[in-house]
């Protein structure tokens, strides 16, 4: 594959950055990728694997001379991180993220872009319950949807380059506007998310009655709901701060529809709960036939999940 740009910098070494840089070395996508993270200790265990071709130890020294620069921190962490680097950035760079909510980034990071450089937002839809720069893998990409949303004005040849190196990472690569991308997100990640916390927390609260046969007998259902409940609190917290509106648009509608579930079951509505879960089974359908999840029993969790 071809070189797509000369300097990438990466910053916040996660699990994001890691798989980033791990993909861009498969294809050669870049000529030299520097990084930085806060943690002394995050720093030194990216030197140690190899993480980056060059770790940094300020944020700053980082992005100096970086054609492309890639936001790799937490939503709420994303503002001032971009005033930190500011002053350092090259004319002509681009500044993009991978954080999980659009609009708000926009918001914190667009008044700190100098004239002269790009700012194309991003947001890849892959991502594992694991974090950390030991956690990256070249394949998270691949076969996923990387959403980019472009900001008024954003440069049609900086925007067709950052698509380039998407796909040189593996993803499938969409357009979309910010406050969409935030209600599609939502539905198909954030509240599935918010409730699987909740279902662990719940069964967490009812351990004394059952002392450990929620975790002795966790058949597929629970174990996944574990699964998704792992994730990063930090990154989670500060989705669903930033993501306020949408999410709680959609927890509303989940309560009604929850509400009508709980009311079948009571009344012994059957034909109810059979239709409703006949639609359901569609929506499964959908996602395999769609090339997002496998029919394998184990969901093709042995890797990558978005
Ligand atoms: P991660 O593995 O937890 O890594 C986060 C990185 O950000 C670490 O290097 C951490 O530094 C740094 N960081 C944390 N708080 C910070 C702060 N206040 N200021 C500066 N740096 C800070 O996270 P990740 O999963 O790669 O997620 C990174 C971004 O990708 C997030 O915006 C998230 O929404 C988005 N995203 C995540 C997923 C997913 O499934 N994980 C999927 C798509 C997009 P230290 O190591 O020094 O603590």
């Amino acid at each position: 594959m071809t070189q797509i740009y000369d300097r990438v910098a990466l910053i916040g070494l996660g699990l994001i950055a890691s798989s980033m840089f791990w993909a861009i070395k498969r294809s050669g996508l870049a000529g030299e990728v520097t990084g930085y993270a806060r943690s002394e200790a995050t720093r030194d265990t990216a030197r140690r694997i190899g993480l980056c071709d060059r770790v940094c130890d300020t944020a700053k020294e980082a992005v100096e001379g970086a054609d492309l620069v890639v936001l790799c921190v937490p939503v709420g962490a994303m503002g001032a991180v971009a005033a930190d680097i500011a002053s350092a950035l090259k004319p002509g760079a681009t500044v993009t993220d991978v954080g999980s909510v659009k609009r708000h980034v926009i918001q914190a990071v667009s008044p700190h872009i100098p004239e002269g450089v790009h700012f194309i937002p991003a947001h890849p839809l892959a991502g594992t319950e694991h974090s950390g720069p030991d956690s990256g893998f070249a394949e998270l990409f691949d076969n996923r949807w990387c959403l980019l949303v472009p900001v008024e004005g954003s440069d049609p040849d900086a925007i067709a380059r950052l698509r380039a190196l998407w796909e040189g990472m593996g993803s499938n690569v969409d357009e979309m506007d910010a406050d969409h991308h935030d209600l599609v997100l939502a539905v198909t990640s954030h509240a599935p998310h918010l409730i699987a916390y909740t279902m662990v927390g719940v069964a967490d609260d009812l351990r004394r009655v059952t002392d450990s046969e929620v975790i002795k007998y966790s058949a597929a259902g629970f174990r996944d709901f574990t699964r998704i409940a792992a994730s990063d609190p930090t990154m989670w917290r500060d989705v669903f701060l930033t993501n306020k509106d949408a999410t709680l648009e959609i927890l509303g509608r989940f309560t009604e529809e929850l509400f009508a579930l709980q009311r079948a079951i009571r009344t012994g509505d059957g034909e109810h709960l059979f239709d409703y879960f006949t639609r359901t089974r569609a929506i499964r359908r959908g996602i395999i036939d769609a090339g997002q999840d496998t029919d394998a029993p184990d969901f093709g969790r042995g890797k990558a999940n978005p």
